[in-house]
């Protein structure tokens, strides 16, 4: 697949695991160099950026139900962590200079605005960032799902898939074979008859049914996330 123009409008994915830096909760540390790496692509207004936040670092529903407890209850409990870490998100940001919004998809009106996207266009119009919150304010779905959705809803050119531990898409997952070769590009279609793990079914169906190209690449890469956001070659592209 070829990579065009450099993207007018991103989403990039953040994965929860990589704000608690391996722990339960927030690593100012880690949020902050990712708010650097952000304000450093939108301040130079290069492109306009939508984050949707995972939970990971606070729970996951389906751990919960391990435990004993009502599945739809302990998704509740994963959407709220997303919000706490959109909170840090958009303290570190602020920060530095760069205006934003959090938008949730489950109310709440002292923290948040509701997730409405023709705002959400409109904020990025105005070079803000939008933080998206809660999922998709739905038990049994995920991040990776709500971010493909967002990213089309509001027009981005480009799903950037920040991972932890892995820096793009192989042939066969690099932590068990290190034999394993790193794809630069790929299409949807041989990462389906592969069976490569991309994101989850949901998400990736949507980008493909949609069309939109998926970047998928490692966060610990230095200045990854302002690579990914500019267009550079990093990772692996997913297209058409
Ligand atoms: N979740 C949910 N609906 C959504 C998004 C998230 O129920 O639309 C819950 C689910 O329990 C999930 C948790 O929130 O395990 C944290 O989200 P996710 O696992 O996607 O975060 P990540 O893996 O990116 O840290």
């Amino acid at each position: 697949p070829g990579t065009g123009k450099p993207p007018r409008r991103v989403l990039l994915k953040l994965s929860g695991e990589v704000f608690g830096g391996g722990a339960v909760g927030v690593d100012p540390d880690v949020v902050k160099s990712i708010a650097a790496q952000i304000a450093e692509v939108v301040l130079n207004k290069e492109a306009e950026v939508a984050v949707v936040v995972g939970g990971g670092n606070f729970f996951r529903g389906a751990e919960l139900q391990h435990h004993g407890m009502d599945r739809a209850r302990g998704d509740y409990m994963g959407m709220l962590g997303t919000v706490m870490n959109c909170l840090a998100l958009q303290d570190f940001l602020e920060h530095v200079g760069v205006d934003t919004r959090v938008q949730t998809a489950i109310t709440m009106g002292q923290v948040a605005e509701p997730y409405i996207p023709r705002r959400a266009a409109r904020h990025l119009d105005k070079g803000r960032v939008v933080i998206f919150g809660a999922g998709a304010g739905m038990p049994y779905f995920t991040t990776d799902t709500v971010a493909a959705q967002r990213a089309l809803e509001i027009d981005c050119d480009r799903l950037l898939m920040g991972k932890n531990g892995v820096d793009g898409v192989y042939e066969a997952d690099p932590r068990k074979d290190p034999s394993a070769r790193k794809y630069r590009s790929i299409t949807y279609t041989e990462v389906l008859r592969q069976r490569l793990n991309v994101a989850d079914p949901a998400a990736f169906s949507l980008c493909m049914d949609n069309q939109l190209p998926i970047v998928v690449f490692g966060l610990s890469e230095p200045n990854g996330i302002a690579r990914a956001i500019r267009g550079e070659r990093i990772g692996t592209l997913v297209a058409s």
